[in-house]
């Protein structure tokens, strides 16, 4: 048993993610970093349950969601990019283990810099920004979900990289340790992970090449 509610708007941030805006369940509860099971009302739809992340802030009087959507696979992602604000969507229960402890650097690989734009809209809004650093990891340039915000918001601590693409000013290939230890410095305590299984994977064996331990590591699989 879910909570109906309506779209308010859908739109486009890059060539297959999408913004959705609906209205939030009155008794709906959340954190910045977690997810929701989620189902579209619409006949043979309903029980199709799938996890997406809440990119608004609690307070906020709408709920948000940043979705890749895959356009060729007759799953929920591409049904939602037929719905419209006459559309309702069902919101199921909230889960989701991550949740900011403190300052680090945020890993993502495409979608999964979804929990990180909340995390990092919460600590916009609370000026605690300071010195936490993102690195993102696309295909090409074109696949950055949010780069002119992360930009603003992170400056140099917004590194990108591009497995795809070489462009002056992104780093190109996958993620290494190499790459983790130019970054991290005195500020480094927690390093966010969340993207697919094999990036997390990678990663997270870089991680324990440089020594971090697992209590200073927060994640979650996409
Ligand atoms: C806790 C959590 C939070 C999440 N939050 C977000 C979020 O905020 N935003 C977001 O975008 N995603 C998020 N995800 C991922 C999201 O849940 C999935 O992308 C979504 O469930 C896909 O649903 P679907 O029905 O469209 O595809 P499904 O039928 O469930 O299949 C999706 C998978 O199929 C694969 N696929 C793609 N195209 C094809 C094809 N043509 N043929 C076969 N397989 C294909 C893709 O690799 C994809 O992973 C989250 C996942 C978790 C676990």
């Amino acid at each position: 048993m879910g909570q109906v509610v309506k779209i308010i708007s859908i739109e486009h941030l890059t060539h297959d993610v999408i913004r959705i805006v609906a209205e939030k369940p009155v008794t709906l509860t959340y954190n910045p970093g977690q997810a929701v099971d989620l189902s579209i009302n619409k006949p043979d739809w309903e029980q199709e349950l799938r996890p997406f992340t809440f990119t608004s802030l609690p307070g906020d009087e709408h709920i948000e969601f940043t979705i890749k959507t895959y356009p060729d696979h007759n799953g929920v992602t591409q049904q939602l990019l037929s719905l419209n604000n006459k559309d309702q969507l069902i919101i199921h229960d909230v889960f989701g283990d991550i949740s900011y402890k403190g300052e680090g650097i945020f890993i993502a690989g495409g979608a999964g810099v979804t929990p990180f734009i909340a995390i990092l809209k919460q600590l916009e809004k609370t000026n605690r920004v300071g010195n936490n650093k993102l690195i993102f990891a696309n295909k090409t340039k074109a696949d950055i979900i949010l780069e002119d915000h992360f930009h603003k918001l992170l400056g140099n601590n917004f590194i990108n990289i591009l497995s795809e693409e070489e462009r002056v000013g992104y780093e190109h290939g996958y993620i290494t340790s190499d790459l983790i230890k130019k970054h991290t410095d005195e500020h480094t305590k927690y390093f966010y992970l969340c993207g697919p299984e094999p990036m997390m994977q990678a990663v997270e064996k870089h991680l324990s090449s440089l020594g971090v331990s697992d209590h200073f590591i927060v994640k979650e699989a996409f």
